[in-house]
């Protein structure tokens, strides 16, 4: 089985981006964690596209099979179907690429206890291997989540966060700051170097491999429903807004937070800010898939972020990075995959 082109055509890309780095990945072994998922599969797809070996974990909660199958059975690659937090690896890894977790809100708040135990045991375990092992790199994914519902925006790396700690979303929330938590602790007091990426919403192909399902991330599933002409479902009044990186300026942010030498330690923004209201998000999908169907207004969930953006002068200034795909490209991009897989 191959990747389909337009994924090809994005790796490509991704890959010209990164090829100051090649003689770092090349013949490296990465561990990635949540390796089937929407971010982890990416990662495994540049690393391969570079000749490093991978061993790839997933306990396929949320990830799915179709975003990695096009590897196995290659020299390589291997694939180890585990829960993070009771994993044990006898490989000696020269970087761990820890991104499992499960991120859509309606799935991790039926997942609560999974959702912890990936962030908190899980992160902790990731952290005891790497320490075994003296890893050149732990990059751990975090979130925009830690925020919590903002209250400064563009929102700086400094900022503490305002989360709910027994709301909805507080699994997930807390969780990743825990796990930040640990990370940092372990590179206080054990110097490992690790490096914490904030990932602000992030879209494109194989965002919801499992398209069909209720558990879809606002881009996907309003794309799916204007091509399937039922009503785009916008949560509240549609006025909270969110600021979408496109995965090839995402993807390219991860790598290279992982690579830039002397930045263990720290913590990076990686996304785009140009920030919109989800209504005019609805609008702008109905409009690039030509659509006719109607927008229908549903309660909005408690504890949904009000504004999200992301300050990102830190990575332009560290990583010599900054996002290149407007919303308008990334968006016609991830409607002609969708349409390509339905
Ligand atoms: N949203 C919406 N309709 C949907 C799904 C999501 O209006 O069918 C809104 C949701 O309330 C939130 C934003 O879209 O304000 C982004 O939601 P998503 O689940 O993609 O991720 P979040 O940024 O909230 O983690």
């Amino acid at each position: 089985m191959s990747i389909d082109a337009i994924i090809r055509k994005d790796l490509d890309i991704i890959r010209d981006n990164l090829l100051e780095f090649k003689d770092k990945i090349r013949g490296s072994l990465f561990l990635v964690t949540g390796g089937a998922g929407f971010l982890g599969s990416w990662i495994c797809d540049v690393l391969n596209s570079f000749d490093a070996n991978i061993i790839c974990v997933d306990n396929m909660i949320s990830g799915s099979e179709s975003n990695i199958s096009h590897l196995y059975g290659q020299e390589n690659f291997s694939i180890i179907k585990n829960d993070v937090s009771n994993l044990t690896i006898s490989e000696n890894v020269d970087y761990v690429i820890h991104m499992a977790c499960i991120a859509s809100p309606p799935m991790y708040q039926k997942h609560p206890i999974e959702t912890l135990n990936a962030n908190i045991l899980g992160t902790k375990n990731m952290l005891d291997f790497a320490k075994r092992i003296k890893v050149k790199t732990f990059l751990f994914a975090s979130t925009s989540e830690v925020y919590g519902d903002a209250k400064i925006i563009p929102t700086p790396e400094s900022y503490c966060g305002n989360v709910n700690l027994f709301g909805p979303r507080s699994v997930y929330d807390e969780g990743k700051r825990a796990a930040e938590l640990y990370c940092y602790s372990y590179h206080k007091q054990f110097h490992l170097p690790i490096r914490i990426a904030r990932i602000f919403n992030t879209y494109g192909p194989r965002l919801d491999a499992k398209l069909n399902t209720q558990y879809g991330r606002v881009v996907t599933k309003f794309i799916y429903q204007a091509l399937k002409h039922r009503p785009l479902t916008v949560y509240g009044d549609g006025t909270q807004t969110r600021s979408f990186c496109y995965i090839t300026d995402q993807i390219e942010g991860l790598f290279k937070l992982m690579l830039v030498p002397e930045l263990d330690g720290k913590v990076i923004n990686i996304g785009n800010d140009e920030e919109i209201t989800i209504l005019e998000l609805a609008k702008l999908i109905l409009k690039l898939t030509n659509s006719k169907s109607e927008i229908s207004f549903e309660s909005l969930p408690e504890n949904d972020p009000k504004r999200r953006k992301p300050k990102i002068n830190k990575a332009k200034r560290s990583l010599r990075w900054k996002p290149k795909i407007d919303l308008k490209t990334g968006l016609h991009k991830t409607i002609e995959w969708i349409m390509s897989e339905n």
